[in-house]
């Protein structure tokens, strides 16, 4: 953990309370970090609401040509490890696009997923993973 880290994990949990409410689904803010640099954000329900944070976000760089290796992920929420709606979870996706490091805020709790292993998966594929509690105030 160093300043960046936790600067930029501050900077997406405000993201995350530009989220229009949901009742169903968190709000999460996502930054995605390049090694060279480039900066690209997302937050839940920026324009259309099923996409999670974090997803949307990869889409953005890939859009952009950006590489993903070795980039880091902060996220206000543990990446998921399970989806309904979707081929790809986005630890899988962080885990497959070469990510070195995630940086998140909260644990996914069990109110909409049941036993989340992002953090576990991330790991197992020797992703650095830092779990930071930052005050949301
Ligand atoms: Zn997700």
């Amino acid at each position: 953990m160093n300043t960046q880290d936790t600067k930029l994990l501050q900077e997406a949990i405000e993201l995350s309370k530009r989220c229009p409410p949901s009742k169903t689904a968190f709000s999460v803010g996502a930054i995605i970090i390049t090694e060279d640099g480039k900066k690209f954000t997302w937050y839940s329900r920026e324009t259309w609401p099923i996409e999670h944070a974090e997803e949307v976000a990869i889409q953005k760089a890939q859009e952009a040509w950006a590489s993903l290796v070795h980039a880091i992920l902060y996220s206000s929420l543990e990446p998921c490890s399970e989806r309904a709606s979707k081929e790809k979870t986005c630890s899988q996706l962080i885990i497959e696009l070469g990510f070195k490091k995630c940086v998140f805020a909260v644990l996914e709790d069990t109110r909409f997923v049941a036993d989340c292993r992002g953090k576990e998966n991330m790991e197992n594929a020797w992703i650095e993973v830092i779990h930071l509690e930052l005050e949301s105030s």
